[in-house]
C-alpha cells in the first residue's frame, strides 16, 4: 500500500488524491485538449483530484490503439493459455490491492468501505471467473449433417469494444464488463462514470503491471455528451456495453445505429420486494433494509418498493423505524459505517426533492437522523414512506437512493398486478413460506431476475440483466461470451459431392 492510501486507512482522513490521466496505447496521458476536470469527495464536498477530459481526439487515439492492438497485437489471436495468464495476473493483483482500491473507491464514491472490500474482492474473482470459463467452455458445435456435411462453428472475438459505466460501484461494475470482453480476446475502450473514474484508473494501472500488450485495454475520461457519444458513433468499434440510466440507454441504442453497432443495455429499476403473512419476517426484514439502504441505496437492484400484506404490516412497519433509527451515517471511510454520503449534490438534490414529492403526494415520511458532525457530505438519512400508494410518482420512478415507499397489499393478485404496474422489470424478491406460492410470484413477476426467501446474492455463473424498461441482454456467466462479446462463424464442410445446380451447362 502507497504511504498515502496508508494514511487513509490508519487515521480514516480525506485529502487530495494524484490526478489523473487517460490510459490509451499503454501509457498515461493528458487530454489533446489539456483540459482537467475536478472529482469531488461526496463527504467532504471538496476537490478529491483532477482528471483529464478525454473528448472526441482522445476517443479516437484510444480506438485507433485498440484497432492495432486487435490485428496486428497480437492478442485476439494469442493461446486461449497465454491470454490467460494475463487475465489471472490481473485478478492476483488486485487482490494484492484491495484495501487501496477499496479506499479509493469510498473516496470517490461515499459507498462505506466495508462494502467497497467486499465489491473489490468479487471483482478479482470476475476475472478468475472468465479465465476459467473461456478455456473450459468456449468452443464451437459440430453439426453432421446426414453424412453430406459437417457444419461447425467458432466463437471470434468482435474487435474493440466499448464499455461505457456508471458511477455507482463503479469498480465492480467496470470489471464485469473488462473480463469477458478482454478473456475472449476483444480490445477495450473504457469510458467510466464522470463522477468516480479514481479507480479505473487503479484498474489501468494493474492492467499495465500485469504486461498486457499496449492498445488491448485504454481508458478515456470524460463526459458522456462528448467522450461517450464519440465512441457511441466511432464506425471502428463493434460493441457497446452500457450500463446507466435508462433515457442513456436509449440514446446510446439511437446513436448506435448508423455504424450498426451491437449494444448490451444494463439500466435502471424500481424493484419490488414481496412479504407474505406467512412468511420468515425477521428474515425478510434483514433482506429489505439491506436492500435497500446498502450501497447507500444508489443500487440498480434495490428493493425500492416493499409491498406488505395487510396482516403483517403494521408489525413490519414498526420493525423498518426502528432499523431505520438506528442505521450507522457516517464517514465512508470508517469499517462501522453502514450509510455514506450520496454521490454529489446534483444527485442529493434530486433525492431530496423526491422525499418532498412524497409528503405532497400523500406519504407520511420517516427517516433516520444524520449526525451533526458529519452535515457537509451529501447525506440523505434512511428514509421511510409509508402509506404509499403504487401509482404514485415516488413508486413509478426510479429515485436511487436510501427510500424504501411502503405499499399494502391484501391479494396475490392485486400485490402481482401492482408490481409490474412499473416500466421497469430488473429485479423482484418474495418471502413467503408456501413454496407453491413463492415459484407462482416468481413466475409471475416481470422482471430479469427474482430471489425467493433470499437477499440479493449472484452466483457468477447466472444471467444478470433486466427486461422492459431495465434493460436489454444479460451479462454475466456464459451469456457475456456466447451472446455478446464474441460472435459465432458457420463453416460448412462437404463430406462428399452433392448435388451443385449445374446453370448454364450444356446437355450433350
Ligand atoms: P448515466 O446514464 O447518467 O451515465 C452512465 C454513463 O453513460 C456515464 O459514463 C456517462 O458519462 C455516459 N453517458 C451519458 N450520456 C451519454 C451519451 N449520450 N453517449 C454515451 N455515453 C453517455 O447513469 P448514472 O447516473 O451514471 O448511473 C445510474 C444509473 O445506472 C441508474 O439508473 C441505475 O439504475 C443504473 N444502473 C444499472 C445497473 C444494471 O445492471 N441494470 C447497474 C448499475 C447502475
Amino acid at each position: 500500500m502507497n504511504t498515502q492510501l496508508k494514511d487513509f486507512k490508519e487515521k480514516a482522513v480525506h485529502k487530495r488524491v494524484e490526478d489523473i490521466k487517460l490510459y490509451i496505447n499503454g501509457e498515461f496521458v493528458d487530454a489533446e485538449s489539456g483540459v482537467t476536470f475536478e472529482n469531488i469527495n461526496p463527504f467532504t464536498n471538496q476537490v478529491n483530484n483532477n482528471v483529464a477530459e478525454g473528448r472526441a481526439a482522445d476517443m479516437d487515439k484510444a480506438v485507433a490503439a485498440a484497432k492495432y492492438a486487435f490485428e496486428k497485437g497480437p492478442w485476439g489471436s494469442l493461446k486461449v493459455s497465454e491470454r490467460m495468464k494475463y487475465i489471472n495476473r490481473i485478478a492476483d493483483l488486485i487482490d494484492e490491492e484491495i484495501e487501496d482500491i477499496a479506499i479509493l473507491e469510498s473516496l470517490d464514491t461515499g459507498l462505506p468501505i466495508s462494502q467497497t472490500k467486499n465489491m473489490t474482492a468479487r471483482a478479482a474473482e470476475n476475472f478468475r471467473f472468465y479465465s476459467r470459463m473461456v478455456q473450459a467452455k468456449l468452443h464451437g458445435e459440430a453439426y453432421p449433417v446426414d453424412n453430406e456435411f459437417l457444419n461447425y462453428t467458432i466463437y471470434k472475438p468482435l474487435g474493440v469494444v466499448g464499455l461505457i459505466t456508471p458511477w455507482n460501484a463503479p469498480f465492480m461494475l467496470e470489471t464485469w464488463k473488462v473480463a469477458p470482453a478482454l478473456a475472449t480476446g476483444n480490445t477495450v475502450i473504457l469510458k467510466p462514470g464522470e463522477l468516480s473514474p479514481l479507480t479505473a484508473n487503479k484498474l489501468a494501472e494493474i492492467i499495465d503491471k500485469a504486461g498486457l500488450p499496449s492498445g488491448v485495454f485504454n481508458v478515456v475520461h470524460g463526459f458522456g455528451e462528448t467522450a461517450g457519444a464519440r465512441l457511441v458513433e466511432h464506425p471502428s468499434v463493434k460493441a457497446i456495453s452500457f450500463t446507466g440510466e435508462t433515457t442513456t440507454g436509449s440514446t446510446i441504442i439511437k446513436n448506435s445505429a448508423d455504424s450498426l453497432k451491437k449494444t448490451s443495455m444494463e439500466l435502471g429499476g424500481k424493484s419490488p420486494l414481496i412479504v407474505f403473512n406467512d412468511a420468515d419476517l425477521d428474515r425478510a426484514l434483514d433482506a429489505a433494509v439491506w436492500g435497500i439502504f446498502s450501497f447507500n441505496g444508489e443500487r440498480c437492484t434495490s428493493n425500492a418498493r416493499v409491498f406488505l400484506h395487510k396482516n403483517i404490516k403494521d408489525k413490519f412497519v414498526a420493525a423498518l423505524k426502528e432499523r431505520v433509527a438506528n442505521i450507522k451515517i457516517g464517514d465512508p471511510m470508517d469499517p462501522s459505517t453502514e450509510l455514506g454520503p450520496l454521490i454529489g449534490k446534483e444527485h442529493f438534490n434530486k433525492v431530496k426533492s423526491y422525499i418532498e414529492l412524497a409528503k405532497e403526494e400523500g406519504c407520511e415520511v420517516v427517516q433516520g437522523v444524520v449526525p451533526e458532525e458529519v452535515k457537509a457530505g451529501n447525506f440523505v438519512p434512511p428514509t421511510l414512506l409509508l402509506n404509499a400508494t403504487n401509482d404514485m410518482r415516488v413508486c413509478q420512478e426510479e429515485i436511487f437512493g436510501p427510500v424504501m415507499a411502503v405499499i399494502e397489499f391484501e391479494t396475490e393478485e392485486e400485490v402481482i398486478a401492482a408490481a409490474n404496474d412499473v416500466k421497469y422489470g430488473l429485479a423482484g424478491f418474495v418471502w413467503t413460506n408456501d413454496i407453491k406460492r413463492g415459484h407462482r410470484i416468481a413466475h409471475a413477476v416481470e422482471a430479469g431476475m427474482i430471489w425467493i426467501n433470499a437477499q440479493n446474492v449472484r452466483d457468477l455463473r447466472i444471467p444478470f440483466g433486466g427486461t422492459k424498461a431495465s434493460g436489454i441482454g444479460r451479462e454475466g456467466g456464459h451469456y457475456a461470451i456466447f451472446e455478446f462479446y464474441t460472435e459465432p462463424k458457420v463453416i460448412h464442410v462437404a463430406l462428399g459431392d452433392h448435388h451443385i445446380p449445374q446453370f448454364g451447362k450444356v446437355k450433350k
